[in-house]
This record gives C-alpha cells, sequence and structure tokens, in this order.
C-alpha cells in the first residue's frame, strides 16, 4: 500500500476488474483560472443558461461559462502520458489515433476508441463544470490589432467574429468539478489524482495562457455516482454569501469553505453508502499521494505497478487475450 492511512477501508480493487464492481472515487476538485483562459470551441466561449442556486429564492436563470468534459480530461491525459513517457513505461502509443497501444496505464484507465478496432470504456469520469460566478462578470473581451493570419475577417468565405478579437474567461473563475473513477485499484487511483494535482493548462493549448489551479477540497469513496457538477456549483452559489458572490473575484477561502460545507448535504441526497474525506483526513491523503509522487524512486515504483495492472488487463480481457477468451 502506498496510501496508509486507506488500509482500513476497503475502497480499491488488487486487479482492473472487467465488469463494474461498484467501488467510485469521486475526486472534488475546484478548478480555479489563474490567467486570462480560453474555453472555447470554434472561436466562441463555452456557455449554458442554467438556475443560478438550487434553493428556491436562488433559481433565476443565468448564463454560466463551461468547460467541457474534453477540455477538462485532455490535458489530464496528456500529464500522465507524459510521465510514462519519461520512465519509459510507453513508447508505441500515440494519443487520438488509431495507434493506441491499447494495453498501457492510459489506454486502460481513460479508455480508447479505434474504429472498428475496438474500444475501451473510460474509467474516469468526467463532466461539464459550470463557473460559479455569471458569464457576465466572469470574462473579458479583448480585441487585437494584428490580423489573423490570412489577414481576412472571412473563413471559408463566412464572416467570423471581429478581427483579433477573443473572449478570455477572466483569473479566479472558479469551476467545481468532480472527476470519477470507477473500480480503481490503488496505483490507478494515485495516477490519476496525480495528473489533476500535475496538470497546469487546460483551454487553448501551445500557449501560455490558461493556466489553472486544481484544488482537491474532498474526497469520496462510495457505491455509486454521486451529486453533478451542476449541482455542486448551484449548492456553492447558494451558500456562499448574497454580498460575496455579487462580484468577482470570489474570495478562494469563502469558494473553498462553501465547497466542503455543501457536499454532506449533497452526499445524503444521493443515497449511496460512503466513506467522505475532508479538512484533516483529507490533508493526510494528499500528503501520502504527493510522498509518492513527488519523489522519483517512489514515482517509478507507482509507474510500474499501473504498468504492470494496465498489461495484466489487456493480457486477461483486452487486445492481448488469448482468442479463446470472448472478444468484445
Ligand atoms: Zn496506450
Amino acid at each position: 500500500m502506498f496510501l496508509h492511512s486507506l488500509e482500513t477501508i476497503d475502497v480499491f480493487h488488487k486487479d482492473i476488474p472487467q465488469l463494474p464492481m461498484g467501488k467510485y472515487a469521486h475526486v472534488i476538485t475546484l478548478r480555479e483560472t489563474n490567467s486570462f483562459a480560453l474555453f472555447q470551441t470554434d472561436g466562441e466561449l463555452n456557455i449554458s443558461r442554467v438556475s443560478l442556486g438550487r434553493k428556491p429564492e436562488n433559481q433565476s436563470l443565468a448564463t454560466r461559462i463551461v468547460l467541457f468534459k474534453r477540455k477538462q480530461s485532455t490535458p489530464e491525459r496528456l500529464t500522465g502520458r507524459e510521465l510514462l513517457r519519461r520512465y519509459g513505461m510507453v513508447d508505441n502509443c500515440k494519443y487520438n489515433t488509431d495507434k493506441f497501444c491499447k494495453r498501457c496505464p492510459d489506454c486502460i484507465y481513460y479508455g480508447f476508441a479505434i474504429g472498428s478496432e475496438g474500444s475501451e470504456r473510460s474509467k474516469v469520469l468526467v463532466d461539464s463544470a459550470f463557473s460559479i460566478t455569471g458569464y457576465d462578470m466572469s470574462h473579458q473581451q479583448f480585441t487585437f490589432n494584428a490580423p489573423s493570419e490570412n489577414g481576412t475577417m472571412s473563413e471559408g468565405g463566412v464572416m467570423r467574429t471581429a478581427l483579433g478579437e477573443q473572449d478570455y474567461v477572466l483569473p479566479q473563475v472558479y469551476f467545481p468539478s468532480v472527476v470519477t473513477i470507477k473500480d480503481p485499484t490503488e496505483a490507478e487511483f494515485i495516477y490519476v489524482l496525480n495528473n489533476i494535482l500535475r496538470t497546469r493548462r487546460y483551454g487553448a493549448q501551445n500557449t501560455r495562457t490558461g493556466t489553472v489551479e486544481n484544488i482537491i477540497t474532498g474526497i469520496v469513496f462510495a457505491d455509486g455516482e454521486i451529486f453533478s457538477n451542476l449541482e455542486l456549483t448551484q449548492a456553492v452559489y447558494d451558500h456562499l454569501p448574497a454580498e460575496q458572490r455579487a462580484k468577482t473575484p470570489l474570495l478562494r477561502d469563502a469558494v473553498r469553505s462553501a465547497m466542503e460545507a455543501v457536499v454532506p448535504g449533497l452526499l445524503s441526497e444521493d443515497g449511496v453508502v460512503y466513506h467522505a474525506f475532508a479538512g484533516e483526513r483529507l490533508e493526510t491523503i494528499l500528503r501520502e499521494t504527493l510522498q509518492v509522487t513527488s519523489d522519483e524512486d517512489h514515482l517509478r515504483v507507482l509507474l510500474t505497478q499501473a504498468n504492470a495492472e494496465a498489461n495484466t488487463y489487456a493480457q486477461t480481457y483486452g487486445v492481448d487475450a488469448k482468442p479463446a477468451k470472448a472478444k468484445k
């Protein structure tokens, strides 16, 4: 075991199971922009119209900024893949192509789909996250003098947004987000948690903007699914004093406290059996995790174990399984 504080509860599998076995690790994360971020699709900031809160008096509609699922999971996957390469665990696995290796921790944990050549369901589940504060007060539009590369305002003959105009998410905008790991082994749990903790850039890639800090405010081990990101965001909104949530940036400590405060109530509505970790007990898990992930030798042991588990899974149920075994 790497995480001694979890030794006494039965939350991890020894091997990656073939079928869903009803063990869930939910990592409750507060994503905070640390610079101007571009969370866009086709040049438009992603937004959605939803109720501000859950309380009857807070159910008026407003537009929130949305951080789509893939905008969260892709950079986190890439963080893990970079580490696997650095420590020599994968050499021939190409992300988002038909050359996924189908046997490394990234392929097995996060899944892949290659047309007719098979797929692996993702065991790491992420959903769209919503800004706590409304779009109006959480974004800023910048107009640049520089022309776009082709020097025109149209693309394919269609007029686009004004020349050099970009809609950025402001710094210190908060996106509550639950990352769920289904049926984790201990190595898988630490691998995914480490990816969340280490990933710093989201949104438009290959730029220096888009820095995001992930703050883990809780970890819940349960026998089922728990509340959604939207419910969590709305509950945090309800919990913040009206005068505080009326202006940006929100106070970070207030948002953190609100995240911790609303989780027990939300969990009690979910009707699942769970062990929830927050405060001091959460700090212990995170400290034990960092002792593994910030030490080269320990990290190598962890990644080696993760790799062995993923390879075994591929040999038993996946691409390397013997023909006698039923193929998907
Ligand atoms: Zn792979």
